[in-house]
């Protein structure tokens, strides 16, 4: 199996090719046409196995697909400039820093080819300025860890109205690490009609009950 084969534009198969990949991985073999297709996925696999390509490039070709909405005039002529409320398209959450800032290195490799899409990660401890920076530029992709994104949805700094695609990753480690609260309000944020990809060691117990509330006819992966 390619990954043409799987169905992704050329570009973003350029940029796996370009990153060393020769072809998918078993879990990106499952989840890439599922994930095109629209798919919610329940996917049980480990770090190593090639789970951040395999949400993040159907993801991109997605987003690469979509019509770009023309850009929405920001008040009258001579009149001061507002602060909008970023509308991103895509959300990651992951339980740490760390694998926020992996996601993000990785979607800037994988995308290279895809000039407008933009990925920004939304982290505790970094400045409130410097994301206040990096949301006005309104990201297409924010990778997040719970507690800061709740922050700023709550100010509204950040609109999930427009959510087509939200992404759970190491969701068992979320919930360990006590962020059930959190992504319940953020989840609530979003429309009902996203596609909703979650990636666990596990699908049993707390994290089997929240994924079958927040999904819709997934499809479940076990690597
Ligand atoms: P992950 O499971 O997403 O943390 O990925 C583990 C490692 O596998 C990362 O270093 C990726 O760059 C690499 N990787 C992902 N997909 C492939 C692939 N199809 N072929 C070779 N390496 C890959």
């Amino acid at each position: 199996m390619s990954f043409e084969a799987l169905g992704l534009h050329a570009s973003i198969v350029k940029a796996a090719t370009d990153a060393g990949y020769t072809k998918p991985t078993p879990v990106q073999e499952q989840a890439i046409p599922a994930g095109i297709a629209g798919r919610d996925l329940l996917v049980s696999s480990q770090t190593g196995s090639g789970k951040t390509a395999a949400f993040m490039l159907p993801a991109l070709h997605k987003l690469a697909s979509a019509e770009q909405a023309p850009v929405a005039p920001r008040g009258a002529p001579g009149e001061r400039p507002r602060f909008k409320a970023a509308q991103p398209k895509m959300l990651v959450l992951t339980p740490t820093r760390e694998l926020a800032l992996q996601v993000t290195t990785a979607t800037e490799k994988y995308g290279t080819q895809i000039r407008r899409i933009r990925a920004v990660s939304i982290l505790g401890g970094m400045p409130y300025p410097k994301q206040m920076q990096l949301l006005a530029k309104n990201p297409e992709i924010l990778v997040a860890t719970p507690g800061r994104l709740i922050d700023h949805m709550e100010s509204g700094k950040i609109d999930f109205s427009q959510l087509e695609i939200l992404v759970l990753d190491e969701a068992d480690r979320m919930l360990d690490m006590g962020f059930i609260d959190d992504i319940e309000k953020i989840i609530a944020a979003t429309p009902e009609g996203r596609q909703t990809m979650l990636f666990s060691a596990t699908l049993d117990g707390m994290v089997g009950n929240m994924a079958r509330r927040i999904t819709k006819d997934p499809m479940v992966i076990q690597i």
